[in-house]
């Protein structure tokens, strides 16, 4: 009995640009076809584990792919794990992938006239959409209950679903193609190898084309460094993160103890929350011996390293790892710290060695360090020390690390001082740096939202405390007044007057050598609240 089911609203939307976009490069539909086939392997290894019952369990798990110019069609086929009829209804016709929601987000957001859209974010199986003129679905789940059905489109409006006879365990995908050209090539064999051979070498399954091998399987991570070209740590990054840009930062390494690693992370162009419309999400794959333990682990990296592409493969942990056991959490967890502590060091040396690129990154993904180094108890220390700021000392648009701060500390500083304001310019021009400047102490520039919550976080570098040179607390020394000055009764009469004036405004009038300039300023003397955390309150309220 056939079916016929109207897409979600945002699928309709979707599919409508794909077809219409005459811009982009089309043969990325089958490296998301492909990754699709890789992904219900690797879903299918997994259940191997725990399931005994697994239907078709001889099949070779190895991707298929055959192309039929008489037909004018490509075929992709899968022994992975398939999908139910239910399945095929959501995963096929609701929006559940992340790139597909982020990529609407993109259009609404304006970006509609940009013509390679889709080749920036990657729409995954309705990528197929861009050459098809329909496409059929056979899927058959791994559930020995189940039976195999038929999803068929042509991409307008609606799909239907019917029951299919004698179908093998997963999926075979048979793309009819367009007339067009550029979209027949796709069922020349020569078309077809020559996109394949560009990534399917990072693909961990046999890939046959027409029948014939395309790929040795040999995961990347466990390759020699020296024997890895730039572009196929470039390739691998895209296939493996989805991605569409090229990396920003690599770093690949082994380690023997105290567990054995291997492990490429890479480090993106920009930073996906910069327009806080997305919140990344953990994206460095856990594999043992090459076996995909889990895509996207949320508890193996910190929180703020969500940044982070690549893979992580460990010998030393158990393919049926479970987060219920204390045991295999605690080992994760070690491995987490590993990694993190190999990265945070790549970092240090990347500031040293690279300074420009170090520079770039920390624009763009600084942020991330700082959350960290105010949240991340254990890799505070390590955190910090990449931390760069401006400060009374740089120039404008220049940086200095804490520890090149502290070793310009004269002896009797104590402090690390700093000051929040939204610019260079509001800083200096304010009252607060020149009895700072005065004594030549230096003082750290403040300008993102976040850096008050970091400095109170942070407390200490190299057992120095933060202190924002606003508070009423800082001690200076004193000064020898210059000209004329008022006597001690007269400045007592002064600030009597000025308390009497401002009233409750004001907690207390004090006399103060802070000032060299200015005649007055305004001190927060509640060291629990500064004025930022005030502003932030008071809009909260609001
Ligand atoms: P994503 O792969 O990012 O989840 P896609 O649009 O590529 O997004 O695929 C949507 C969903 O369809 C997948 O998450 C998966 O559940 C299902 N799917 C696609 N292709 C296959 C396949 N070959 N075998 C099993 N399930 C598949
Ligand atoms: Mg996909």
């Amino acid at each position: 009995m056939s079916e016929t089911h109207e897409f979600q609203a945002e699928i309709k939307q979707l599919l409508d640009i794909v077809v219409h976009s005459l811009y982009t490069e089309k043969e990325i539909f089958v490296r998301e076809l492909v990754s699709n086939a890789s992904d219900a392997l690797e879903k299918l290894r997994h259940t191997q584990i725990t399931e005994s019952e697994i239907f078709d369990a001889d099949k070779a798990l190895e991707i298929n792919l055959t192309t039929d110019e008489k037909a004018n069609t490509l075929t992709i086929q899968d022994y992975g794990i398939g999908m139910t009829r239910d399945e095929l209804v959501k995963f096929l016709g609701t929006i559940a992938h992340s790139g597909s929601k982020a990529f609407l987000q993109a259009i609404k957001d304006g970006g509609a006239k940009n013509d390679n859209l889709i080749g920036q974010f990657g729409v995954g199986f309705y990528s197929a959409f861009m050459v098809a003129k329909s496409v059929k679905v056979y899927s058959r789940s791994w559930k020995a209950d189940e039976q195999g059905h038929v999803w068929t489109s042509d991409g307008s409006g609606s799909y239907t679903v019917e029951e299919a006879a004698d179908l093998s365990r997963g999926t075979k995908i048979v793309i009819e193609l367009k007339d067009e050209d550029d979209c027949k090539e796709f069922a020349k064999d020569t078309k077809v190898k020559t996109i394949l051979e560009r990534y399917s070498a990072f693909v961990t399954f046999p890939i046959n084309l027409n029948g014939e091998r395309t790929n040795k399987v040999s995961a990347l991570w466990l390759r020699s460094k020296n024997e890895i070209t730039d572009e196929e740590y470039t390739e691998f990054y895209k296939f493996q993160a989805h991605a569409y840009d090229e990396p920003r930062l690599k770093l690949h390494f082994s380690a023997d103890a105290p567990l054995s690693i291997n492990s490429i992370l890479f480090v993106p162009q920009s930073n996906p929350e910069k327009f806080g419309m997305t919140r990344a999400e953990a994206a460095v794959s856990l594999y043992c011996r090459k076996v995909l333990i889990d895509p996207a682990p949320k508890d193996l990296l910190p929180e703020w390293a969500r940044f982070l592409k690549g893979v992580v493969d460990s010998e030393d942990l158990p393919l049926n790892i479970s987060r219920e056991t204390m045991q295999d959490r605690a080992l994760i967890e070690k491995l987490g710290k590993v990694i993190t502590k190999r990265f945070l060091k790549f970092l240090g040396d990347e500031a040293k060695n690279r300074p420009d690129d170090f520079d770039k990154f920390y624009d763009e993904f600084g942020i991330f360090l700082k959350e960290g180094a105010a949240t991340d108890f254990t890799h505070k220390e390590g955190l910090s020390k990449l931390l760069r700021f401006e400060s009374s000392r740089t120039e404008k648009g220049k940086r200095t690390s804490l520890a090149d701060y502290v070793s310009r500390m004269g002896e009797e500083q104590k402090e690390i001082y700093y000051l929040i304001g939204s610019s260079r310019e509001a800083i200096e021009r304010g009252p607060y740096l020149e009895g700072f400047e005065s004594r030549n102490l230096e003082v750290i520039f403040c300008y993102e939202n976040v850096d008050d919550y970091v400095m109170r976080h942070l407390t200490e570098f190299d057992g120095k405390k933060f202190t924002a040179a606003d508070s009423a607390d800082v001690k200076l020394d004193e000064k020898e007044t210059e000209g004329e000055a008022l006597s001690k009764d007269e400045m007592a009469a002064l600030s009597k007057w000025l308390k009497e004036t401002l009233g409750d405004r004001v907690s207390e009038v004090k006399t103060s050598d802070r000032l060299v300039e200015s005649p007055a300023a305004v001190l927060n003397a509640d060291s629990f609240m500064s004025p930022q955390m005030r502003a932030m309150m008071k809009a909260m309220k609001k």
